[in-house]
């Protein structure tokens, strides 16, 4: 928000039960029901269909003013009974959205009643199981609708091991449990690490297949892939659990921490050299396994390939802004390149994030002194790109205005990314993400700037003569 405005410009943020689709969407064989106004369900369907190119369906008791005013327990069950004939889906997640918040619906109470009415028991193995998650959008962001949809998901699972919170078949696996800003690639790079390292993992949720599914004749209803029911309920037994993101909290594996004393570790989300190296060493510390060679080199030609750029990069003014941990690693990498976030930004409320992202300042480059902002909008993150003249924007594509209004160019990383295609096949983690973003923030600034092409044309001029001539 603005000095000069009192409701918020164009949020930096998406809503809530957004987040919360991403989580489930990385399930096997799970529909999203959002319990409130039909627009909802429009507006987020097309943010995640526009970014992935993928079809999303997402169901919608649709409240009218009737609801609005007597309470929307009809409309939910009703829209859980077209839900369950037309997609015969083995999970419901049921995100509430503003107004079912408003008119205080206990969500959960109805799904208990529409069980009952439905003869729909407890048991994983044959009923359907139903997820209520609290997402109004007034509260807060996609990021935590993401977390939240996570930890009920991991919660209502284990529940299947009975009142006794203890671990009974250890199955010696890891569990990873990422974040919202990932990509399908991303998802896979990171399976990739893993199976190359623990062997054993589960990965939830997994989006890999769900958001970049193939082409195919038969379209299925809900589509295939997502990390399978069976392995979700095999959470507890695992011997660890990692966690993506240290900015926001990773409820999901607090919750398996407190009550199974299953060992936790978040980390950052592994963008950039450092974050990457981190990633690898916890690996390295709770597995006890080596890093395998493949990323040893990988590491060594990210390595190559900063030396190769630092003399392009080193200085240039950078505006980063984002989700939390996204924005977080994000400005790690670039003060790793030499590069220098004037402007460090992100839509969400956080307390810690201007205290961690100084942190990372003191340590790299203490010399700077960024503006740091949290729960902004993009008015405000306008006046601020204003005030600090950055040479790039580092963001999703919710930043292009700024960026076209001001000539800057603008590195699209994050969600949503709307205005272009690929965003569903752009890999930002790990080494060889590195490479690919440090490719991208490259390009894009020498294009930009043309200090690559500056002392070649040095030459031109003499042609420009010569053809002077000819021309006469
Ligand atoms: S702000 Fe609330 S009512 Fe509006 S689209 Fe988002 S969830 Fe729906």
């Amino acid at each position: 928000m603005t000095k000069r405005s009192y409701a918020t410009v164009n949020p930096c943020i998406m809503c809530q039960p957004m987040g919360s689709a991403l989580a489930f969407k990385g399930i096997e064989n799970t529909m999203v029901l959002y319990h409130g106004s039909q627009g909802c369900s429009t507006y987020m369907r097309l943010q995640l269909a526009h970014h992935f190119r993928e079809p999303v369906d997402i169901a919608s008791s649709s409240l009218s003013e009737k609801g609005a005013v007597y309470g929307g327990r009809e409309n939910l069950k009703k829209g859980l009974r077209n839900v369950i004939n037309r997609y015969n889906p083995k999970v419901i997640g049921v995100a509430t959205t503003c107004l079912a918040e408003t008119i205080g619906d206990d969500v959960p109470a109805i799904i208990r009643e529409f069980k009952e009415e439905e003869g729909i028991g407890n048991d994983p193995e044959k009923d359907i199981i139903i997820i209520p998650v609290s997402t109004p959008s007034y509260g807060e962001s996609h990021v935590s609708g993401y977390i939240k949809a996570l930890e009920a998901v991991v919660r209502r699972f284990a529940e299947s091991h009975g009142e006794e919170r203890a671990v009974k078949n250890p199955n010696g696996k890891l569990n990873l449990i990422p974040v919202e800003s990932l990509s399908p690639p991303d998802v896979r790079e990171l399976k990739e690490i893993l199976e190359a390292t623990a062997g054993n993992y589960i990965f939830l949720p997994d989006i890999s297949e769900t958001f970049d599914a193939p082409l195919s004749d038969n379209l299925p209803k809900i589509a295939q892939g997502g990390t399978p029911l069976s392995e979700i309920a095999d959470m507890p037994n695992s011997r660890a659990s990692f966690g993506l993101g240290i900015v926001s909290k990773n409820l999901a594996l607090e919750y398996l921490k407190e009550s199974y004393g299953m060992p936790g570790y978040s980390v950052p989300i592994p963008i950039g050299l450092s974050k990457t190296d981190t990633f690898f060493m916890e690996l390295v510390n709770i597995l006890g396994c080596p890093i395998p060679e493949k990323y040893q080199k990988e590491r060594g030609r990210l390595l190559d390939a900063m030396v190769d750029v630092h003399k392009y990069l080193y200085g240039v003014k950078a505006a980063v802004y984002g989700d939390p941990d996204m924005v977080f690693s994000l400005t790690t990498f670039m003060l790793e390149l030499g590069m220098d976030p004037v402007l460090v930004a992100t839509g969400s409320k956080s307390r810690d994030f201007g205290m961690m992202i100084g942190q990372i300042f003191g340590e790299i480059r203490p010399e700077l002194a960024p503006v740091v902002l949290d729960g902004i909008d993009f008015d405000s993150l306008n006046d601020a790109v204003s005030n600090c003249s950055p040479e790039i924007l580092i963001g999703n594509s919710n930043g292009r205005y700024i960026a076209k209004a001001r000539g800057i160019p603008l590195v699209r990383v994050g969600l949503p990314i709307h205005d272009r295609v690929g965003a569903q096949r752009i890999l930002t983690v790990g080494y060889r993400g590195a490479l690919e973003l440090l490719d991208r923030i490259t390009n894009t600034i020498l294009e930009a700037t043309d200090t690559f092409t500056a002392p070649v044309q040095a030459e031109p001029a003499a042609y420009d003569g010569l053809r002077f001539e000819r021309n006469v």
